[in-house]
């Protein structure tokens, strides 16, 4: 199983993020932390991202970081 596998990228407000899938199942109304400790509502998290969102936001590089090394 590839290390990274449970991870998924989502645009937040203040950035693509890493949620683990605990976090993109957690019920509404709950705060969750992506993988670099940000937190965000489970209910932004669940909703889906407009595509602009994606273009929009940057990559939170810390994040980044946290994958990739995670993946060494
Ligand atoms: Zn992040």
């Amino acid at each position: 199983m590839p290390p990274n596998r449970g991870f998924q990228w989502q645009p937040v407000s203040g950035g693509r993020h890493a949620f683990d899938m605990a976090a993109r199942r957690a019920e509404s109304g709950l705060i969750v932390n992506a993988l670099c400790g940000v937190e965000v509502s489970s209910d932004e998290l669940q909703q889906i991202a407009p595509e602009v969102d994606w273009i929009r936001e940057k990559t939170c590089m810390e994040c980044w970081e946290i994958l990739k090394f995670r993946q060494q």
